[in-house]
């Protein structure tokens, strides 16, 4: 027994070690990947399900590695959240996403591109001025400009947060509460902070119509924003009958593999074909 049981530590500090190791070759990698240019954008639609028209993009950002090929966000930013890397990460991607608004601009397109800030970066005292200075340089309506915060970043230093909202919104961007349901924010304390979006969260989206609870639970979101006079996207749509769904509960914008997965600026004259083919 004893012996097994060294054998099964000495199996699982290995696979600590792995998990380790990849941490710290991904903070290493990710000190240069900017200099490098190794990061790109890549801009998911969302639709107008009744007009099948784009009315805004989301950024997401994707690392293509040299050695390593495409490493998932969901991988990279909460390590650069952990080292503080990204808030120069970050603010790469706001420049991007103002600058892809201006191109979008000049084609006479009006669309609003939503752009994701990490916790960290929404702490920090030099996000205001920060996105201020990209706002004039870049030359984007501000207006056109959605900010996604999650509810748990609104937690916590409540009235730190309602300030730093109410700077962000002085400067004329929206912001949009991301993966919505699923963390801890209640009606009243949603009230009280000053957000213009919520976006259904894709857990609440995809059994549907399979699932009854999760088609009451987005029902109840699309009739309490409504209440409150929000605006709400459902997020990661892939069938008609989740498009039909929300129509009948009053939910029009989508965003989803349905349309289209998040494409490289180059791909979305391709997208718009598709879309006017439908
Ligand atoms: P998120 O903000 O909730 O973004 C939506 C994720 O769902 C994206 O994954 C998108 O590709 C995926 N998705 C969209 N439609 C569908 C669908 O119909 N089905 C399914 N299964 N998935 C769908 P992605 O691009 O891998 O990003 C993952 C997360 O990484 C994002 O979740 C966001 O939290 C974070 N992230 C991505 N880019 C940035 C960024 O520039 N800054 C920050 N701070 N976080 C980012
Ligand atoms: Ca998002
Ligand atoms: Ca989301
Ligand atoms: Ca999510």
């Amino acid at each position: 027994a004893k012996a097994k049981g060294r054998n099964t530590f000495h199996f699982y500090s290995q696979e600590l070690n792995a998990a380790a190791n990849e941490r710290l070759f991904i903070e290493n990698e990710l000190r240069h990947a900017i200099r490098d240019k190794q990061f790109v954008i890549h801009y998911q639609p969302q639709v107008d399900s009744r007009t099948l028209q784009v009315v805004g993009y989301e950024a997401l950002i994707r690392w293509f590695h040299p050695t390593e090929g495409m490493i998932s966000p969901t991988k990279f930013i909460p390590i650069a959240e952990a080292t503080g890397l990204i808030v120069e990460l970050g603010a790469w991607v706001l420049k991007e996403a103002c600058e892809f608004a201006v191109r979008l601009a000049n084609q006479n397109l009006k669309n609003n591109i939503s752009i994701n800030l990490s916790a960290r970066q929404f702490k920090d005292a030099n996000l205001v001025p920060l996105l201020a200075k990209i706002i004039k340089q870049s030359g984007v309506e501000a207006k056109r400009l959605h900010l996604e915060l999650t509810e748990s970043m609104l937690m916590g230093h409540v009235e730190a947060a309602i300030a730093q909202l109410h700077q962000l919104k002085a400067l004329g961007v929206s912001i949009s509460i991301d993966d919505f349901g699923t963390g801890y924010s209640s009606l009243s304390y949603l009230k009280r902070f000053p957000v213009d979006i919520l976006k259904v969260d894709r857990s609440f989206v995809k059994d549907i119509p399979q699932d009854t609870n999760d088609m009451e639970i987005t029902a109840a979101i699309i009739a309490m924003a409504q209440k409150l006079k929000l605006n709400v996207v459902a997020e990661g749509v892939e069938t008609i009958e989740q498009i039909e769904f929300l129509q009948n509960n009053n939910c029009y914008i989508v965003q989803g593999y349905y349309f289209s997965p998040p494409v490289s600026e180059h791909d979305l004259p391709a997208l718009y074909a598709k879309l006017n083919k439908t």
